[in-house]
């Protein structure tokens, strides 16, 4: 009897991840099926993969999977926005692995959310760099362009990183996700007073000093004093930076979800920001107490080593319904 890599899971409504030749599950980042070797290309517009789109033209050099745009001579949607500094081109290896980063991050903001970065003010846009002695990098967001660095997709130099940092989680599409979190408060609620009110109600007031709060969040030790009230201990550190916080964990719980919805885990009437916001954070909770202790099964660190308390939840509430307001106005 044949077999398919879902036979024991119980897939349920619309599977998008689905080869167009052969109606196999494939995943988000693949560029061929491995079920019948199918060229795949994946549709941002059609949000499905599609026999007969053309290639992006960075295909073969950041193995983009996505269609290419004759308007951008070429280029999918994802990768036009993209810039890669000399030093990055250098290490195509490790610039596939952010440029897949930006496409997944995308991805879900358009399809969850409707939100089109290109008609944003202003409009998302990355810059890949590579640090290297004497060429360090500043991760960061300023006047929506995001920069990045790929020495970060090493695993070596990540490891490092996280460790000198104490952070228990740094991946690059978490790096992706909160700086896009940096542009969302600079789109939506920056020009806006009404959504400063909204956001310093919750998250405080933004106009202290940064780099004296910066100055004063690394000079402090973590004695953990921030659980009570931040999903993170880099959310305390100013408001900004909690904000980015949560619309990146935000932004985790939908892909993971939809990830989840699309391979027949969970019901995905329950996993789009159509449904409440509270609804899907349950469901996350469960599902990421689960995934940990499979993770840890296999030896491995857990998949989500968070414990959010009640208001680092509220502030996610309202990061993912600025996000929801985004899309509407796109
Ligand atoms: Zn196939
Ligand atoms: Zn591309
Ligand atoms: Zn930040």
């Amino acid at each position: 009897m044949e077999t398919t890599p879902n036979q024991a899971l119980r897939p349920q409504g619309a599977l998008v991840e689905r080869c167009p030749s052969c109606a196999g599950r494939v995943f988000v980042d693949d560029l061929t099926c491995l079920r019948c070797g199918a060229e795949l290309v994946f549709d941002p517009d059609a949000g499905r993969f599609s026999g007969a789109s053309p290639y992006c033209i960075w295909r073969l050099d950041r193995r983009c999977n996505w269609a290419g745009q004759a308007a951008t001579t070429g280029a999918c949607a994802a990768c036009a926005g993209l810039w890669v500094t000399d030093a990055a081109a250098g290490r195509p290896d490790l610039t596939a692995t952010y440029a897949a980063a930006v496409r997944r991050t995308l991805r879900r903001l358009g399809e969850a959310y409707g939100i089109d970065p290109e008609r944003a003010a202003p409009p998302l846009r990355f810059e890949l760099d590579l640090s290297h002695d004497g060429h360090p990098v500043t991760i960061g967001h300023a006047n929506g362009v995001v920069t990045l660095d790929v020495a970060e997709a090493d695993t070596v130099q990540l490891e490092i990183q996280r460790r000198t940092l104490g952070e228990p989680y740094r991946t690059p599409v978490g790096h992706v996700r909160h700086e896009s979190g940096h542009w969302v408060w600079a789109a939506m609620v920056e020009p806006d007073t009404g959504e400063q009110e909204r956001f310093r109600a919750l998250f405080g007031d933004e106009r202290v000093d940064y780099a004296a709060a910066l100055a004063a969040h690394y000079d402090r030790p973590d004695d953990g004093w921030w659980r009570s009230s931040f999903v993170s201990h880099y959310a305390a550190a100013h408001p900004w930076e909690d904000f980015a916080e949560s619309v990146a964990h935000v932004l985790h719980l939908d892909d993971v979800l939809h990830t989840a919805a699309v391979g027949g885990l969970l019901d995905p009437s329950l996993t789009t920001p159509e449904a409440a916001f509270d609804d899907r954070y349950r469901c996350w909770t469960d599902l990421t107490i689960e995934l940990n202790e499979m993770a840890r099964a296999m030896g491995g660190d857990d998949l989500y080593p968070f414990a959010p308390p009640p208001p680092a939840v509220d502030k996610m509430r309202l990061a993912d319904d600025a996000l929801r307001r985004l899309g509407s106005r796109s």
